[in-house]
Formats: C-alpha cells, structure tokens, sequence
C-alpha cells in the first residue's frame, strides 16, 4: 500500500520520532504550524481513528496519554489536539492520525 505514515512507521522514509511502542509512533509533522508540532498515529493501518478494534482503541489511547506527559514535559505544556477525519474534514494522509500542536504564547489559536 502506498501510505507514507506506514513507510515512516516501517522506517522506509525518515521522520523525527518522538515516542514508539508495538502500536503506536509520534514523530514531528514536515510541514509544522507551530515549533513541536507532532502527529500521533497507529502503526496498523486504520484510515480514520474510528476504524479501530477495541484493542487497538485501549493501547493506542494508552500510549497517546503516555504520550501528552513527555510532550508536556519536553516540549510544552499547553497545547492543542486536533484530529481531521475524512476528506471534508481536512483529513490528507489516510491513515489515522492525531495532531497535537504546541502552543507557547497568548496569541490566540494557530491551526
Ligand atoms: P491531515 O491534513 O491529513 O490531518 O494532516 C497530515 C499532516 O501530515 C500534515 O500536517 C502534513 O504536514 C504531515 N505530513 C505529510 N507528509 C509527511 C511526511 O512525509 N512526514 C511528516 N513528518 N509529516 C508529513
Ligand atoms: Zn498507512
């Protein structure tokens, strides 16, 4: 399948990995709207979070709330979470995903 999130989750393309466990990955988005910008996303291919069984549902939540404390820790405590899902939605890569954009002045909302 020609997924660019499964080439980076099998290593086939580089991205700048953040956290990873057997069913997850966190790297920093290419093209960030803010410095820290990253992406949460299963390994398996899911095109939309709502696809996912119920065990995949419980460890990716699991590894993704890991995920928010390191984040909080090393790159910043106030951020937002966006998920777009479908093509209406601004949903690009089909392949779940969960942004989560850092946030580090008062200055209103950047997406
Ligand atoms: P979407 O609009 O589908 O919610 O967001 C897809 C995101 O993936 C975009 O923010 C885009 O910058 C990011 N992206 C697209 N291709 C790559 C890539 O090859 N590597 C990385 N690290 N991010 C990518
Ligand atoms: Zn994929």
């Amino acid at each position: 399948m020609d997924c660019i999130f499964c080439k980076i989750v099998n290593k086939e393309i580089p991205a700048y990995i953040l956290y990873e466990d057997a069913y997850s990955i966190a790297f920093l988005d290419i093209n960030p709207s803010n410095k820290g910008h990253s992406l949460f996303i299963p390994k398996k291919h899911f095109e939309r979070l709502s696809e996912m069984d119920n065990e995949y549902i419980r460890n990716f939540y699991g590894g993704f709330n890991k995920f928010l404390r390191l984040f909080e820790d090393r790159i910043s405590k106030d951020y937002n979470i966006i998920a777009n899902n479908g093509k209406k939605a601004g949903q690009a890569i089909f392949h779940a995903h969960i942004h989560i954009i850092p946030q580090y002045e008062d200055d209103g909302y950047k997406k």
